[in-house]
């Protein structure tokens, strides 16, 4: 079978849209309910002979091997030149950012100087149904294309420029799913393998389906309005920030995520937002920190950047030299601010999830054993091991997959399950005991 055909009929295809890139016909690409993502129709297309499929299969040592010449992978946060925290200097766009605003500030500036001709970007301004990518130029107002977008984006409506303007320098943002397919595609095609693409890459723990979100929300709001909902943004305000929605009749409401809430609302957040509504390829995906990207970027989970009222950092990786350049370029401009970090502080920021995810074939097998159909996985040679611990977030996470969501789950199960995981699963005995104190008096958490 068809290996786009196969990932739609497995579950496993992303919406990445770079089948597109691959076919001599159009595809069109709808939204589907059901998975709550944009699913290509394939037909009678066809498809150049060594078509890939990033649904289908994740080959973590070939790209390497593209990308760096090189597959032996020992250090979790990737292949690198340079860490940092950094944030832009425009003061409109770090307001508007996730984080620290560097992804909208890079494609600025290299577009506005003329650096590179167009970006592909996800824009944030329609519902979930219709979140789409574009291709931009430097007449485009960036702030439409800030913020996480963490429902199903529609990328394919921006690829067709791949394949046109063989000259021209394209910027690509994506997640790390899109990069690698990105990548798989220029291995490919040599036509797209001599075009200049430079790759900002975002750290990802993975989509989520909007009901997952919607779970949280009826929290908040009644049904009806959920289905006004006409535009949703993840993270405004002071980091990391809180949701804020758009109605049918242009009203805003702001909806608290894990600051100034209670503890039962931030586990209901949690499960909204945190297995039981992901997509299974981002539960089997290896790639949290963009390790293909020239440069990656994520949000800093630390401590020291947690202060409410910062105006929003951004962990950045420069993966090669091209990425590095133009940083240094844009700091020595004042674009952008760099301050150079450790190693360890860009693992703690990513907790213990990155390491998990890395070791992910746990994952595989009990996928495997829950009847799931999974991609094939090509992993680095030193992450091939496991703990018990990636064992145990990996039954945990899977059988969340499986379990069907309805009033009686939820109730008897969802719930109870995310309290016991809340409380025992990740923590020692003291925060065992300082969070069974917190869900006992359900006050308001700063
Ligand atoms: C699904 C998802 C999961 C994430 N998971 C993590 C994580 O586990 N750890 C972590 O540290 N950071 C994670 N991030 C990244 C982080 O939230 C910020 O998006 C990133 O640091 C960029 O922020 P910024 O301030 O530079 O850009 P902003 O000013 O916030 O602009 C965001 C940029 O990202 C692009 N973008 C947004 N959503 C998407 C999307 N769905 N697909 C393609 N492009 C998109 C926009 O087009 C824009 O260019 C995640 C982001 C997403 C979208």
């Amino acid at each position: 079978m068809n290996i786009f055909k196969q990932s739609v009929e497995n579950k496993t295809c992303i919406s990445c849209g770079i089948c597109k890139v691959y076919s001599k016909e159009k595809i069109e690409f709808e939204y589907i309910d059901k998975e709550q993502k944009f699913i290509p129709s394939i037909k009678n297309q066809i498809f150049e002979d060594n078509s890939f499929c990033i649904g289908e299969e994740i080959n973590m040592k070939r790209l390497s091997n593209y990308r760096f010449n090189k597959d032996n992978l020992k250090n979790p946060i990737g292949f690198y030149k340079n860490l940092y925290v950094g944030h832009s200097t425009n003061k409109e766009i770090r307001k508007n950012a996730s984080s620290g605003g560097l992804a909208p500030e890079i494609v600025s500036y290299l577009l506005k100087t003329k650096k590179y001709d167009y970006a592909i970007i996800a824009e944030n301004i329609l519902d979930p149904k219709n979140s789409n990518s574009k291709v931009i130029d430097k007449n485009y107002n960036i702030k439409n294309s800030q913020g996480s977008i963490y429902h199903s984006v529609n990328m394919s409506t921006a690829l067709d420029v791949l394949k046109k303007h063989e000259k021209s320098k394209i910027i690509f943002v994506g997640l790390p799913c899109q990069i690698a397919a990105l990548y798989e595609a220029k291995m490919r095609i040599s036509n797209l393998d001599k075009k200049e693409i430079l790759t900002i890459g975002l750290f990802c723990g993975g989509y989520n389906k909007f009901d997952g979100f919607k779970y949280y929300l009826k929290n908040f709001l009644a049904d009806d309005q959920i289905n006004k909902i006409k535009n949703i943004r993840y993270r405004v305000g002071n980091f990391p920030g809180n949701i804020s929605l758009k109605f049918n009749d242009d009203s805003h409401k702001i909806i608290p995520r894990t600051r100034n809430n209670t503890t039962i609302n931030i586990i209901k957040y949690m499960i909204g937002t945190q297995g039981y509504w992901q997509f299974l390829r981002c539960r089997l995906c290896p790639d949290q920190v963009n390790d293909f990207a020239d440069i990656a970027l994520g949000d800093p989970h630390l401590k020291e950047y947690k202060n409410y009222d910062n105006d929003g950092y951004s962990i950045v990786i420069s993966r090669t030299s091209k990425g590095q350049n133009i940083l240094l370029n844009m700091l020595e401009l004042k674009r952008i601010n760099l301050n150079q970090i450790e190693e360890n502080k860009v693992l703690e920021s990513q907790s213990w999830v990155l390491l998990n995810r890395r070791h992910i074939t746990p994952y595989y097998l009990i996928a495997k054993l829950l009847k799931f159909k999974t991609p094939k996985l090509i992993n680095y040679d030193h992450f091939n091991s496991y703990k018990t611990s990636n064992y145990i977030s990996a039954i945990v996470d899977m059988i969340k997959l499986k379990i069907p969501i309805n009033r009686f789950t939820k109730n008897f199960f969802i719930i109870p399950f995310q309290i016991f995981e809340y409380l025992f699963l990740t923590y020692a005995p003291r925060m065992i005991l300082k969070r069974i104190i917190k869900i006992l008096i359900n006050k308001k958490n700063d």
